[in-house]
């Protein structure tokens, strides 16, 4: 074999052992039809540790939460793959905390949701993430909306105390210094996210999102 041949073999070769690694979660995720998570309902999948009973009110409060999306932007179209762990050891193998992270990558939208994520708000939280990831496009959503932008967004559906506007007291120089620096994910940045995204309207996200797919620029389409 040739040098140059092996060293394409090389190079590619360690291309995909860290885009394994750093993908790992999303990979968790797409073959967990093959680990020990039961799937309770179409893309749903539930750690073996929950009883049945548990099981239904998952799904009652995955309907719920599902339906506080549909009634504030509209009907969802993306079908997320989500996965409910029961401690945080569980929620870290798929890089979550007890709360719940959307993974949005080349692969699709999958959300899991930890000890402490499984209500309603939490639920429609990360609901409203990959739906805002499936319309306007794995790269788009990269490259074009900033995670203050999407953290904002699916707060207009979180109803959690810190996050409602009155009880965010923040000075509009703190608010705009969120939009022009990188996001920390504390709660003064996720209230002053959630402050950016109040003019917005909500009825019409959707268009708006696939303006971004088409590749205008966000401050532009939602006026920001
Ligand atoms: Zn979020």
């Amino acid at each position: 074999m040739s040098k140059l041949k092996l060293s394409l073999i090389f190079f590619i070769g360690a291309i995909l052992i860290l885009t394994g690694f750093t993908q790992r979660h999303a990979l968790a995720c797409e073959f967990i039809e093959y680990s020990n998570y039961s799937e309770i309902a179409p893309n749903i999948f539930v750690s073996d540790s929950f009883n049945r009973n548990q099981k239904d009110k998952l799904l009652s409060k995955i309907t719920l939460g599902k339906s506080r999306v549909n009634t504030t932007f509209g009907q969802m179209v993306s079908n997320p793959k989500v996965v409910i762990t029961t401690n945080e050891s569980e929620a870290s193998d798929f890089g979550s905390n007890i709360y719940g992270k959307a993974l949005l990558t080349p692969l699709g939208q999958c959300i899991v949701f930890g000890s402490e994520g499984q209500n309603i708000d939490v639920i429609a939280h990360e609901y409203t993430h990959a739906e805002v990831h499936y319309r306007v496009g794995w790269l788009k959503h990269l490259l074009n909306v900033p995670i203050w932008f999407n953290e904002g967004v699916a707060l207009l559906v979180d109803f959690r105390k810190p996050y409602l506007l009155e009880n965010i007291d923040l000075s509009p120089k703190e608010v705009e210094f969120v939009k022009n620096n990188e996001f920390d994910f504390s709660i003064g940045n996720y209230q002053a996210s959630r402050v950016l995204v109040d003019k917005i309207d909500k009825s019409s996200l959707y268009q708006n999102l696939e303006k971004l797919k088409q590749g205008q620029d966000i401050n532009s389409v939602f006026a920001l």
